[in-house]
């Protein structure tokens, strides 16, 4: 045996990645993500950069970011562009690539953001950018959206980010990696590039299934959503016309087809050694989708500094100091006085009903319990189904003691049902009067949700089973102290003990009606939850710390992505 010669991070790292990300939350002023997946992009390269990894990250720039979000009176949302400034923020490169599709050329540069880990080292990312003068007015526009346009326009966008991060990785001199990381099936297209760069440029029907196995070698999948929605699939017209003829019969000799459309979900895992759902349930549920595949469950993080509140983490500095450069550590909350996590998150408290007053006018009681949701607004998340009746809502608050609501999220344009949920909070919030105060936040995003998920004193999620694929708003809750009130689904299934971490909504895993689940959650409050905050204080901050130690120690990025690197990137050979 001869480890001669490495120093002990080489050994335990060896593997570079090149980590693919239609969407990245990187850092609060910049707006190119929507919601928990691209945080969790943002969030797995603050840790690559904390645990000194070789990683790099790809992306497109979203000039006109992601929408900004307006609602009126009734909660009607109307949207505007999210224009942002690149040049404020980033770092231009010079480096200039050109790709092929649909017999024209698509010229490319790059913006770079160095995303910096408490050890000193950078990860950085680049950020596509096909605004250039020598592209045609319509492509120039290619890389302005995040989830916007239509369906040629997405397939284009992933034929950019695919292709073209490949081909400019490259021509910033970066000759290789042992990884490849499809963040979501967006990123399917990576794998054609690796071919194309195999076969050197030549006829793409001369690929073998040697070429194909050596880029499988090379690639790695993860799934993120159960959602049909969420998954990608086109129509072979609109892939024929963009990809060209040839790559087509490629991708469709790899069984990324089912009937008559390219499934990119489906594509990216059968180019990929190693596919990975984001928590045990998920894999779970997700067999049927890859009937051929093995689905290893590799649950989601956060990034702990990123999601702790200024209060909690002077507390950890103070008792763990090895907690930023290894979350893990934070298993040592045990240790922390409950007075003194108290005290912070009291803190924590104030700085959220300030910035609730700033925002809105409105004063909420710093002595009353308050519930945080927020998270994407769409249907299966169900934000309504504590508003199912609301009689109820008022005796528990007025019996019990008071109770207010600060509600946050966007909907997506095109989603109707999830407009419609926002409207249905604004109609709650009215009839409930004072009598339970509801706040629902404009513009929920990465700087709103740090001072939700650390200001509150109870996280409650209801999404519909078993859609929740994992969640990580609660792991954000966990590190600030902030116990979960949820439905069994998602990383709730494994971060939750009944009394200890928080409380369970419902019965197990059985798909249970929205009054079932309402009348639960209801119970859960009247009856242990609403009774021990008021009645006996130490006691809730018992699990306030079992949270912290439990949940915050393990529902970080930093044991996430220890477990790719030993389960994805280092497969046993
Ligand atoms: C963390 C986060 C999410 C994810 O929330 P879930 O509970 O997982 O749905 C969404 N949006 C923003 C802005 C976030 O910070």
């Amino acid at each position: 045996m001869n480890i001669a010669g490495e120093t002990p991070r080489r050994v335990l790292y060896p593997s570079s990645a090149a980590y693919f990300s239609m969407e990245m939350g990187l850092d609060f002023a910049i707006p190119t993500y929507s919601g928990g997946m691209g945080v969790l992009a943002g969030d797995t390269l603050r840790a690559a950069a904390d645990m000194g990894i070789p990683m790099v990250g790809v992306t497109l720039l979203y000039r006109q970011g992601q929408f900004r979000q307006h609602l009126d009176s009734q909660g009607i949302q109307s949207e505007s562009p999210a224009s942002w400034s690149p040049k404020q923020l980033l770092e231009p490169l010079p480096a200039r690539v050109s790709i092929d599709m649909q017999g024209r050329t698509i010229h490319l540069c790059a913006w770079r953001y160095q995303v910096r880990g408490v050890t000193g080292h950078s990860v950085p990312v680049y950020l596509l950018d096909t605004a250039l003068a020598e592209n045609l007015r319509f492509d120039q526009t290619l890389t302005d959206h995040l989830y916007g346009g239509d369906e040629y326009y997405r397939l284009c966008q992933e034929v950019i980010l695919g292709l073209g991060g490949v081909v400019m990785l490259r021509s910033l001199g970066y000759g290789s990696f042992e990884t490849y990381h499809m963040n979501e099936g967006h990123a399917a297209l990576v794998p054609l590039a690796l071919l194309e760069e195999q076969t050197g440029g030549r006829d793409l029907s001369r690929v073998t299934s040697a070429d194909i196995e050596m880029v499988r070698r090379l690639c790695v999948f993860t799934v993120h959503t159960p959602v049909a929605a969420g998954h990608d699939r086109f129509s072979l017209e609109l892939v024929g016309r963009v990809l060209g003829p040839e790559r087509t019969r490629l991708l469709l000799s790899v069984e990324g087809c089912r009937d008559d459309v390219l499934d990119l979900s489906c594509l990216a895992a059968s180019f990929s050694h190693h596919v990975n759902a984001v928590s045990s349930r998920h894999a779970e549920i997700s067999r049927d989708m890859f009937p051929n595949r093995t689905l290893h469950p590799i649950t989601n993080g956060v990034h702990a500094l990123t999601w702790t509140a200024p209060s909690f983490r002077e507390v950890y500095d103070r008792h763990i100091p090895e907690w930023q450069r290894d979350n893990v550590y934070l298993r040592y909350a045990v240790r922390i006085p409950l007075e003194e996590i108290q005290r912070a998150h009291a803190l924590a408290k104030r700085e959220l009903l300030r910035e609730v007053e700033q925002r809105t006018g409105v004063g909420l009681d710093p002595g009353a319990m308050t519930i945080g949701f927020a998270r994407r607004a769409t249907a299966y998340k169900r934000a309504d189904l504590v508003f199912s009746s609301l009689d109820r809502l008022k005796e528990i608050s007025r019996q019990v003691g008071p109770l207010q609501l600060i509600f946050g999220g966007k909907a997506h344009p095109r989603d109707a049902a999830g407009k419609a949920i926002i409207q249905r909070i604004f109609e709650a919030a009215a009839a409930l009067g004072g009598s339970v105060h509801v706040v629902y936040l404009e513009e929920y995003d990465m700087a709103l949700a740090r001072y939700l998920c650390s200001g509150v004193d109870l996280w409650l999620n209801t999404p519909q089973r078993p859609l929740e694929a994992s969640g990580t708003s609660g792991m954000k809750a966990a590190l600030n102290g902030v116990p979960t009130l949820s439905v069994l689904d998602g990383w709730w299934l494994e971060g939750h003990v009944e009394g200890v971490t928080g409380w369970s909504i419902g019965n197990g895993l059985d798909e249970a009606g929205p009054g079932d689940d309402a009348s639960s959650l209801y119970n859960k409050l009247e009856y242990v939850v609403l009774p021990m905050y008021y009645g006996r204080p130490s006691a809730y901050a018992e699990v306030m710390r079992s949270a912290i130690a439990l949940n915050g120690s393990f529902f970080n990025t930093h044991r996430m992505l220890q477990q790719y690197l030993l389960n994805a990137y280092m497969p046993g050979e």
